[in-house]
């Protein structure tokens, strides 16, 4: 038997699960640029007054470090389903390290060995990965053309398969498309397992929220985020609303104390700021509008998007393009379908540099403005 050292052991060397490795970690280039629209996060940082909040609760909390964190997170979860509405109580609620945490302890205790999660592509990049790492079977119908959700052929493979977990991405990243509250009935409609309805993205789309149908409906979860719309990414908190029994599962698989005692403060803090933490959504999804239309107007392709991304397209070497904006300092995602770039929507200021950027990076063919 020999003993390779740790600075030169392989994982050929090691009893690593032989489907991993092939693997490379999940992750954008996390760069230092003047402009980075590449993770969809709120280009907007919290205001003076949250931060002041914050300080004193995170200082005051910080006297009980010692201390394990409140394991049922009860006053997060009191007001998170105060925030939601709808008469949700906290036993509806769940949080956790954000809402892939909620994800992965949905797999753990609803899909693994044997059991099948299913969704649509293009979709979430994560979804396989919760599947690879609980071991579960993965499998992808596709979209249609404009991204779009044929239920009739759908309908078939549902039914056929029975997935442990059916997974609707609402607005869908990384086209952008929406996904009417029909629809998510028929999917319920298909299925005896999970309906996983990710609302990640649900501030920015205008449209009622899916947890209007858990009256209705046992088998929904809706998770959301405060990564996204309340520009709390650094926090890392995310949270599901489902029938009690279904957060009963989660309270089973989640690791102890899984959720720390400064992110829950920071979540109640920022439930009492809602108001300047959302106060530049709307502001986001209208600069969304208006610069797929200018870029439109311009000679580009761009989809219609529900969130605070839409794709850019179509290049016939993306990852060219891609490099060429980053080398004028603008980082956005090389992701998607064929050909497309996904764009984070930025700053009013972070737009007008990306498009000056993409002129140069990849000037349009049909642009045959000049003669
Ligand atoms: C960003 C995103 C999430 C949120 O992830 P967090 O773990 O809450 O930061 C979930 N689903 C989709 C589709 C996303 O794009």
């Amino acid at each position: 038997m020999t003993n390779p050292p740790a600075s030169s052991i392989s994982w050929d060397e090691l009893p690593l699960r032989p489907e991993l490795k092939s693997e490379h970690p999940y992750g954008a280039p996390q760069l230092d640029v003047p402009v980075a629209i590449n993770v969809n996060e709120n280009p907007y940082p919290p205001s003076d007054q949250l931060i002041t909040a914050l300080t004193r609760a995170l200082g005051q909390a910080a006297t009980a470090l010692n201390r394990y964190p409140d394991r049922e997170a009860t006053a997060l979860r009191a007001g998170l389903a105060a925030y939601l509405g709808d008469g949700l109580t906290s036993e509806q609620v769940w949080a956790a390290n954000g809402s892939n945490e909620i994800m992965i302890q949905l797999l753990t205790a609803f899909a693994g060995p044997g059991r099948s999660v299913m969704t649509f592509s293009p979709s979430y990049s994560m979804y396989p990965e919760y599947a690879r790492d609980t071991n579960t079977k993965y499998r992808e119908l596709p979209r249609r053309a404009d991204f779009s959700i044929d239920w009739d052929q759908a309908r078939q493979a549902i039914v056929a398969d029975q997935p442990a977990i059916l997974v609707l991405a609402r607005p869908n990243n990384p086209t952008g498309n929406g996904l009417k509250l029909a629809e998510i009935e028929t999917a319920l409609a298909l299925t005896t397992g999970l309906v996983l309805v990710d609302e990640a993205y649900q501030e920015f789309s205008g449209q009622p929220s899916a947890i209007s149908l858990l009256a209705k409906h046992g088998r929904l979860v809706v998770t959301r985020t405060m990564s996204k719309a309340f520009a709390y990414a650094g926090v890392r908190l995310g949270y599901a609303a489902a029938a009690p029994v279904v957060i009963d599962a989660l309270r089973v698989v989640r690791l102890p104390y899984h959720l720390s005692t400064l992110t829950q403060v920071a979540g109640v803090i920022a439930l009492e700021h809602t108001e300047s933490l959302l106060a530049q959504v709307d502001h986001l999804s209208g600069l969304r509008d208006q610069t797929i239309g200018r870029l439109r107007a311009l000679g580009y392709e761009a989809v219609d998007s529900q969130a605070n991304f839409f794709l850019l397209g179509r290049f016939a070497d993306r990852h060219q393009v891609w490099q060429r904006l980053l080398d004028q300092g603008v980082l956005v995602r090389e992701t998607g379908p064929a050909g497309y770039l996904r764009v984070s929507v930025g700053t009013d200021d972070d737009m007008e540099r990306f498009i000056a950027a993409l002129l140069s990076a990849a000037p349009v063919v049909a642009r045959k403005a000049h003669p």
